[in-house]
């Protein structure tokens, strides 16, 4: 429980300085700003996940755009008609191996 809450209190400052507008508490809302930038057509609801996409939902999606540069990195998948993009910020590597 004291896990998830902070969780999500990492994860808010995350997303609002990633993509402009709030998202519900499930993640997902209309898109309204830079939806090219995500690969998103314009108020399309979509959701946001800030992980790697799994490999069930790369097998059974669409990959729509995938991104990275020096600070982000994402891909948003088609599924079912519901967009999402999973994000992950860039970090440093630090092999666990
Ligand atoms: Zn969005």
């Amino acid at each position: 429980m004291k896990s998830t809450l902070l969780l999500g209190l990492l994860l808010i400052p995350l997303g609002a300085l990633a993509h402009p507008g709030r998202t519900a508490s499930d993640g997902c809302h209309y898109c309204r700003t830079n939806c090219d930038y995500w690969g998103v057509p314009h108020n399309q609801r979509h959701c946001h996940y800030y992980e790697d996409p799994k490999p069930e939902d790369l097998k059974y999606s669409k990959v729509i755009k995938k991104y990275s540069d020096d600070e982000t990195s994402f891909v948003t998948l088609l599924h079912d008609s519901t967009y999402m993009t999973f994000e992950q910020p860039q970090q440093k590597k630090v092999d666990s191996h």
